[in-house]
C-alpha cells in the first residue's frame, strides 16, 4: 500500500484537488448538502486528506468519478460525524464545519486495514532531532522529547535513546505544514521491517510547555506523545470510542496515554513495561500533568 498517502496529511494530490473542485461546482451536491461551494470544497479537501474519501488513481479513471456524487459525499460526511460523535445528519452544519476546523493531527483517521498488526520488532529504539519548532528553547524541546519517550517506556516495554550521528529509528523535525491551527503535527506509521520513520511538527503553530491563557497555545508534550504513538503504528482512536491520546483532535487535558491507548497498544502486540504503572483513569475537567525542566541540566520530568 501507499505509505506516503497514509501520512500525507493536508498534502492533497492533484486527483483529490480536481475532485474537490469538481464536486464544489456541482450545484446539486451543494443543494443536497445544504452548504455553499467554498464550505463544500473545504469539507471535501478535509475528508480526502484524512482518509474518509479514498482517492482512486488518476490514471485509472481520468478523474475522481467515485466521489462525484452528492450521495457519496453525504455518506462520507456521516462517517466523519459518526467518528467525532456528532449528529449523523450528513449535512455540513455549523458543528460539523467547526469540528473540521479544530486543531488536530495531520495523519488520516481512516486507514487501510491490514491483516497483520505491524509493530517494532526491536525493543530499543533511537531518535534524533534535526531541527526545532520556534517558540520554545531547544533545551525545553529536548526535555519534552525525553519526558514523552519516558512516558512511553513506562507504559510499554520499549526503550528510546537519543543519538546525534547515523540514521536514527525516528527523526524529529519541524517544518511548515499548514501554518497556525488545523494540522499541528504528523508522523509516519511503521510499515514493517523496523524501517526508519519521521515525526514532524508544524513550525507555524504556537508551541508552549504549559498554558498561560494566551490564544492558540498548543501543549507540545501532548502532541509529541500522540505523534510518537503513530511511530509505534498506532492509528487514531475515534472520539466516539472514548477519550484517548490517540484521538485525532488535540485536547489540552489529555497529555498521556489513556486506558484506551494502552489497551490498543497491548492488542497490537506491545508488551507492558516491566514494573511500569498503568495510567490512571481519565478525569473530566482540567486534569493534566506538568512537565518540569531543570534549567541547568535541561533534564525534564513529569510531575502530578
Ligand atoms: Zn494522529
Amino acid at each position: 500500500m501507499n505509505r506516503k498517502k497514509r501520512t500525507g496529511g493536508l498534502d492533497l494530490d492533484a486527483a483529490a484537488k480536481a475532485a474537490a473542485q469538481a464536486i464544489a461546482g456541482d450545484k446539486q451536491a451543494s443543494e443536497m448538502l445544504e452548504t455553499d461551494a467554498p464550505d463544500l470544497q473545504r469539507a471535501i479537501s478535509y475528508l480526502t486528506a484524512f482518509g474518509y474519501i479514498q482517492p482512486l488513481p488518476l490514471q485509472a479513471f481520468g478523474f475522481m468519478s467515485p466521489v462525484l456524487g452528492a450521495a457519496s459525499i453525504k455518506t462520507n460526511v456521516q462517517a466523519f460525524q459518526r467518528t467525532f460523535g456528532l449528529d449523523e445528519t450528513g449535512e455540513l452544519d455549523e458543528s460539523t464545519l467547526n469540528a473540521m476546523a479544530a486543531p488536530r493531527c495531520g495523519c488520516p483517521d481512516v486507514q487501510m486495514m491490514r491483516a497483520e498488526p505491524v509493530i517494532w520488532r526491536k525493543r530499543e529504539l533511537t531518535y534524533g532531532v534535526q531541527n526545532y519548532a520556534p517558540g520554545l528553547p531547544r533545551s525545553v524541546w529536548d526535555g519534552i522529547f525525553e519526558a514523552g519517550y519516558r512516558h512511553i517506556s513506562e507504559t510499554f516495554d520499549l526503550k528510546f535513546t537519543r543519538v546525534t550521528s547515523g540514521t536514527p529509528d525516528i527523526t524529529i523535525f519541524a517544518r511548515r505544514i499548514d501554518g497556525p491551527g488545523s494540522v499541528l503535527a504528523q508522523a509516519q506509521l511503521q510499515p514493517g521491517g523496523d524501517r526508519p520513520l519521521w515525526l514532524q511538527f508544524d513550525d507555524g503553530d504556537r508551541w508552549v510547555e504549559r498554558l498561560s491563557g494566551g490564544g492558540n497555545e498548543i501543549l507540545a508534550l501532548n502532541v509529541f506523545i500522540h505523534e510518537a504513538g503513530h511511530n509505534l503504528d498506532f492509528d487514531h482512536i475515534p472520539p466516539q470510542s472514548g477519550k484517548a491520546l490517540m484521538n485525532p483532535m488535540y485536547d489540552p487535558r489529555v497529555d498521556r496515554f489513556q486506558p484506551a491507548d494502552v489497551q490498543y497498544g497491548l492488542s497490537k502486540g506491545y508488551r507492558p513495561a516491566q514494573g511500569g504503572t498503568p495510567p490512571p483513569p481519565p478525569t473530566d475537567g482540567a486534569w493534566r500533568i506538568t512537565l518540569e525542566v531543570d534549567k541547568r541540566t535541561g533534564a525534564a520530568r513529569l510531575v502530578g
